[in-house]
Formats: structure tokens, C-alpha cells, sequence
């Protein structure tokens, strides 16, 4: 389906782009599913009647069936993934809460995020978290429990803790976005592994920086190294904390719109000249200067009927707030777009392969059945031919009897009055 008509005017997030996408190719599944049951009982039955297909044909038509199921397991989970990154402390897991409208990640002194944790949204308003290798629901109550839990597992830097909050909870937890917080850049010396496990299915990437200092070599580093892995990655980068640079006491207008756009020049540099994954009309829409903390603060506030500038931490929060809501809506447009065709162009293409060689491998068995049918029929009217050969033959030979026998009665009826009449 074109784009355009995949939006609908009751919900306008871009994110429908890929939630009505993955329901649409779900539904051609289910239908290939059924088509794809219903031709192999038909192939068997076929075989048991005329022996007009071969076991080998068979077993294919049946592997058929597996492969679908496989591939309808792997579409009911896709999702459209998001990776943060960025040095300790720059604000990743508030940026996560803010976006999630809910303290849900731990964050601040104490809490520094020392594995990989993944927000997910999980069905029947249950909240749980899963640790690698485990099939044990933990159960979360809260935050501080959560952020309890965290702290106790012995977590290595590179393992993956999944945490499952209700998908009723917030719209992008709905709508199959997938959040994953990584530790900090800085501590890691395992950037490779870091990619292989939890990168490469990642449709996008928010680089969190501070916006109080400049980019890292550690944060510039491993998004060379992302770069070399994947094609073209989708970056953000988010200079977080800029309602810190309004605080500054001497901090004039002036001086802070000079701040902005080197960080920004900086920024379009790394993404275009360095990294070479985007445009500089691209780059310019993927760097956002916010506050992750103001943010859910804000939305904290909202949430209990309040205006949202009671979350305000410095002068200048409407313009912090509505960049932060930019952000928001250029990410879902990029991560449903990019989702859709990442994770849904491969499935289609090979419904469309499997869905052809079952046609072709039908069309193979029709013709096939076609001869056959030609044959019978032939067989057919050879033997009633020599039927009505037979009936023909029958039909004169009676005749001759017939005469004969009248011959005969004549002759001794001639022979008898003859006699008589002597
Ligand atoms: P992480 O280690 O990158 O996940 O960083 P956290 O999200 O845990 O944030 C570290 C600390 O910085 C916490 O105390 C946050 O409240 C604070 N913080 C995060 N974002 C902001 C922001 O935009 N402004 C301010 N002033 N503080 C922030």
C-alpha cells in the first residue's frame, strides 16, 4: 500500500505506518497459511487416489507448511526497535522515561544502567522483567523495586535485561516500540560485542549527548564502528541537559544561540563528513537540543491534570518542550518507515516466492493430471468403439440366423406339404 493510505484520520501517529502494515502482512500470512494447508491435504489426497504425485512432491508441500508457520511466528513479534547510547550520565534513561511518559527506567546517582535494559510492552497489564537466559518472570510492583532488582542480579555489561510494562500504559509501548538503554560508552571496552548482540536489528539510534560538553572520541567511536557494521544506520543525536545552559547565571540569549548552532555545525559534520550517513538537509532534521528531565517532569505533571510547564526547570521550556515533541515525531516517522521496509520487505518477498512455487509446482501437477484425463478418455472411447463393433456384428450375425431359421421353416414347411401331398 502506498503510504499515504496507510495513515487514517482517527490516528495520525506515524507509527500506524508500521503498526498497519504489520497487520496487513499478518493477514496475507494468515491467508497464505490457509492456502498453503488446504493445498497440501488436497496433494495427499491426490496421492492416495491416482499416485499422480511423488513423495518428494509431497515432503516439499509439507515443508511449505513449516516454513509459513516460521515466518508468521517471526512477523507476530517484529517490532520497531530504538537503541540509545551515549557517555554515563548524559541522561539515556531519562530521555527513555520521557518518551515512555513514566519513570520507568532507574536513573541518577546510583543507578547507572551497568547492563543493556529493554522496555517492552507486555499484554494484560502485567509489569515484569526477564533476565538473559531465564524463562522467570520477575515481577515489578514499582520503580524502586525495579531499580532494586537491577542492582542485585550480577549482570555482565553486555547482557540483556527485558523489561515488560503495560502496553496500555503508553502509546509507543502499544504501537510495538521497542526501547533499549545501553551502559555508557565510556565504560565499555566490548563496543563489538555490544553491536553484534543488541545493534543490528535496531532500526534506529539516539546518540544522547550533554550538551553542556562536546562529543566524546568513546561516543564518536562507536558509532564509526556502527557505521562499518550496518548500512546507512538512522542516527539522532539529542543534546540533552539544554535547560542546564539557561540556568548558566551569565548565560545571555546572544551566547546561548552560539553554543547551539556550533554544537549543531558539529553535529551535521559527524553525521555527514564523518560517519557519511546522511545529507546535510537530513542531518539538520536529526539533532534536537532538550531536556530529557524537564521533559518527564512535564509530562509527569500532565498526566495529573496540571499544565505541563509546571515540570519547568529553567527559563525557555516551551521552546525545550516543543523540540523535545519534534524529536519525538521525527523519530516515529523514521522508525516506522525504516521498520517497515527492514522487517516486512523480506517477509513479503518471500511470501511472494512461496506462494509462486506452490502456483507453478500446481500448475506442474494440473497439466500433469490434464494427460492423465486425456489418457482415461481415450482408454474410454477405444472401448466403446469395440462395443459398438461388437453390438454391430451381434446385430448381423442375428440377422443371418434370423434369415436362415425363416429359410429353414420355409424349406420344411415346402417339404412337409410336399410330403403330404403325396
Ligand atoms: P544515563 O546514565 O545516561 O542513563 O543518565 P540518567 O538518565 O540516569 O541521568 C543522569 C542524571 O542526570 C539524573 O540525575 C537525571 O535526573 C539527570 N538528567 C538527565 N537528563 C537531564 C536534563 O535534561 N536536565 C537535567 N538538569 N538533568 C538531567
Amino acid at each position: 500500500l502506498p503510504e499515504s493510505r496507510l495513515y487514517q484520520s482517527n490516528d495520525k501517529s506515524p507509527l500506524q505506518i508500521f503498526v498497519r502494515a504489520k497487520k496487513k502482512i499478518n493477514d496475507i500470512y494468515g491467508e497464505i497459511e490457509e492456502y498453503v494447508h488446504e493445498t497440501t491435504t488436497f496433494i495427499n489426497a491426490l496421492h492416495a487416489e491416482a499416485e499422480i504425485v511423488d513423495k518428494a512432491e509431497r515432503e516439499l508441500f509439507e515443508s511449505y507448511v513449516y516454513k509459513v508457520a516460521a515466518i508468521r511466528e517471526v512477523l507476530q513479534r517484529d517490532h520497531m526497535k530504538v537503541a540509545f547510547f551515549g557517555r554515563t550520565s548524559n541522561g539515556k534513561s531519562s530521555v527513555i522515561n520521557a518518551m515512555l511518559r513514566e519513570k520507568i527506567l532507574p536513573s541518577g546517582i546510583g543507578h547507572t544502567t551497568n547492563c543493556f535494559c529493554q522496555v517492552e510492552g507486555s499484554n494484560g497489564g502485567e509489569a515484569y522483567l526477564m533476565t538473559e537466559g531465564s524463562e522467570e518472570k520477575l515481577n515489578v510492583v514499582n520503580i524502586k523495586q525495579l531499580a532494586n532488582a537491577l542492582c542485585q542480579e550480577k549482570l555482565c555489561e553486555s547482557s540483556l535485561v527485558r523489561i515488560f510494562w503495560p502496553r496500555e500504559r503508553c502509546s509507543l509501548l502499544r504501537d510495538d516500540v521497542v526501547f533499549v538503554d545501553s551502559p555508557g560508552v565510556d565504560v565499555s571496552a566490548n563496543l563489538d560485542d555490544w553491536i553484534d548482540n543488541h545493534c543490528l536489528n535496531a532500526d534506529v539510534f539516539v546518540l544522547v549527548l550533554n550538551a553542556e560538553s562536546t562529543m566524546t572520541r568513546a561516543e564518536k567511536q562507536f558509532f564509526h564502528t556502527v557505521s562499518q557494521k550496518l548500512s546507512k544506520p538512522n542516527i539522532f543525536i539529542l543534546n540533552n541537559r539544554w535547560d542546564a545552559s539557561a540556568n548558566e547565571p551569565e548565560c545571555q540569549e546572544s551566547e546561548l544561540a552560539k553554543v547551539k548552532s556550533q554544537h549543531t555545525e558539529r553535529c551535521i559534520d559527524f553525521l555527514t563528513k564523518e560517519l557519511k550517513v546522511s545529507n546535510e538537509k537530513e542531518a539538520a532534521e536529526r539533532v534536537f537540543f532538550v531536556s530529557a528531565r524537564e521533559t518527564l517532569q512535564a509530562r509527569i505533571e500532565e498526566a495529573k491534570g496540571n499544565p505541563p510547564h509546571m515540570g519547568a526547570i529553567a527559563e525557555g521550556f516551551q521552546i525545550r518542550y516543543f523540540e523535545f515533541q519534534d524529536f519525538e515525531r521525527k523519530f516515529e516517522e523514521c522508525i516506522s518507515q525504516s521498520a517497515v521496509k527492514t522487517k516486512f520487505q523480506q517477509h513479503s518477498s518471500r511470501g511472494k516466492s512461496v506462494s509462486g512455487d506452490m502456483k507453478s509446482m500446481l500448475d506442474n501437477i494440473y497439466e500433469r493430471i490434464t494427460i492423465f484425463r486425456n489418457l482415461k478418455q481415450d482408454q474410454k472411447n477405444l472401448l466403446t468403439e469395440r462395443i459398438q463393433g461388437t453390438e454391430t456384428q451381434m446385430m448381423q450375425v442375428t440377422r443371418e440366423m434370423k434369415m436362415k431359421i425363416h429359410n429353414m421353416v420355409e424349406e420344411v414347411e415346402e417339404k412337409v406339404s410336399k410330403a403330404l401331398n403325396e
